[in-house]
């Protein structure tokens, strides 16, 4: 099968589209200004069910809506646009919004590390054991997701993009840097290199023969997005790429992929399903993760029903996420409390071999911090988030829980108030003990 990205320029070549109401092609074209927009014709074709567009989840995953802007960023924008103003006008108005999305959620920019005074600007080190590597070619998917955290890698007019191709660099800093051993490989989508490039990467680390790295992974929603990328009798790459993944495996690094899946829909076809199971066969992992989304996949029903599909296709449950505030998050987000719920709902309805999942969790500023429970004071009548890092900056501060108060509202960490009080305050110092 052929690949045919469709974006703001072509989408109207879409079959589909035609079926869409003159206002939502509008809606797409203008809101699709500000937030990155791409598809393809595997997810037009197998993905979406056009029949019930407005409440599919793949729909809202991959195609703006309006309701995704604030009303008044939108209604600016659309006034612009409708009489005419002038196109750089237009592009201010738009980067305007832009920087009023958050672009840099996470103080993601302190991450970058130096080697030998150069800030190396394709790679993120934040935690003591993993570097994130951001390959120039592979920064940006097969398709976009409409609530990306990465989505200013993909505005050229940003200028903040982490990407970098000099992979010896990166090479040597880990060699620096013995507590390091794995490196992840993110995007954008990284598996939307060819196979080639990607095997150029690896055999760099693997020449540079570094003693501590032994872990190889790969950020991808490429199973999604184009699962025809992992099929040799649909893409003629395809075995090159599996082959790749073998010689990997084969040179004693542990492989895997971080797959993005954000609703059971995705794994429902025969195409998807053939992939993974090539996949698996080159020795590679395949651990999935995804962020709990208002309006596609906001149930605990959802996440049950995923989790099952993916544990009997061999996938490894492996992060739920709580939606980062940057981009469109006012149209995702869901109250802490909510999401907790939906967790525990979903992982009692699972069965055992979801529970490799951790969940729920938000990669804040200083890590991955889990909500664990919720409890309340016998003797107050408060309740509280019970909160541990499962991944901090500072190492020694992982796996240490601590007291947040509890908020039906709030949908981010730094929205939490400390507790302070004295009867709480033995009970954080004991459980950091254990
Ligand atoms: S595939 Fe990943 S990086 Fe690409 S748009 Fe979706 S969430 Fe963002």
């Amino acid at each position: 099968m052929k690949f045919i990205t469709y974006n703001t320029k072509n989408f109207r070549e879409i079959e589909y589209i035609k079926y869409l109401p003159a206002s939502v092609r509008k809606e797409i074209d203008i809101v699709s200004k500000v937030i990155p927009f791409k598809t393809n014709n595997y997810v037009v074709d197998y993905l979406i069910d056009w029949e019930n567009y407005k409440t599919d989840p793949l729909y809202i995953l991959n195609f703006p809506n309006k309701n995704m802007l604030r009303r008044e960023h939108y209604e600016k924008l659309k006034h612009a646009i409708d009489n005419n103003h002038a196109t750089s006008e237009i592009n201010q108005l738009i980067f305007g919004i832009r920087m009023d999305m958050n672009p840099h959620p996470a103080r993601q920019m302190t991450n970058i590390p130096v080697l030998d005074g150069e800030q190396l600007k394709g790679v993120q080190h934040k935690y003591r054991d993993i570097v994130l590597f951001f390959p120039s070619q592979g920064q940006t998917c097969h398709a976009h997701c409409t609530f990306c955290f990465r989505w200013p890698q993909f505005v050229k007019e940003l200028d903040i993009k982490f990407s970098m191709r000099e992979i010896e660099k990166v090479a040597e800093y880990i060699r620096r840097n013995p507590d390091i051993n794995e490196i992840l490989f993110t995007g954008g989508d990284p598996l939307i290199m060819d196979p080639a490039t990607i095997a150029k990467y690896f055999d760099a680390l693997k020449t540079a023969n570094l003693k501590n790295l032994r872990n190889i992974r790969f950020g991808t929603k490429s199973l999604t997005y184009w699962p025809f990328a992992f099929l040799p009798a649909f893409s003629e790459e395809a075995q090159d790429l599996l082959d790749l993944f073998k010689r990997i495996t084969d040179s004693d690094f542990h492989l895997a992929f971080m797959a993005h899946f954000n609703h059971p829909n995705e794994l429902d076809n025969p195409v998807v399903q053939e992939a993974i199971y090539n996949i698996r066969q080159t020795g590679a992992e395949i651990r999935t993760q995804a962020p709990v989304l208002n309006h596609i996949n906001k149930s605990a029903q959802t996440w049950s029903a995923m989790w099952k599909k993916q544990v009997s296709l061999g996938l490894i449950p492996y992060y739920m996420f709580i939606e980062r505030e940057t981009g469109p998050y006012n149209y995702f987000e869901i109250p802490l409390a909510e999401v907790y719920q939906i967790y525990q709902d979903a992982i009692k309805e699972t069965g055992s071999f979801a529970k490799t999942v951790t969940g729920p969790v938000m990669s804040a500023a200083m890590g991955k911090a889990q909500i664990m429970g919720v409890s309340g004071n016998p003797v107050t009548g408060d309740k509280y988030f019970i909160i541990q890092y499962v991944r901090h900056r500072d190492h020694k501060k992982t796996f240490q829980p601590f007291f947040m108060k509890y908020s039906e509202k709030a949908t981010w960490l730094t929205q939490l108030e400390e507790v302070k009080t004295e009867l709480v305050k033995p009970a954080i110092n004991d459980a950091s003990l254990n």
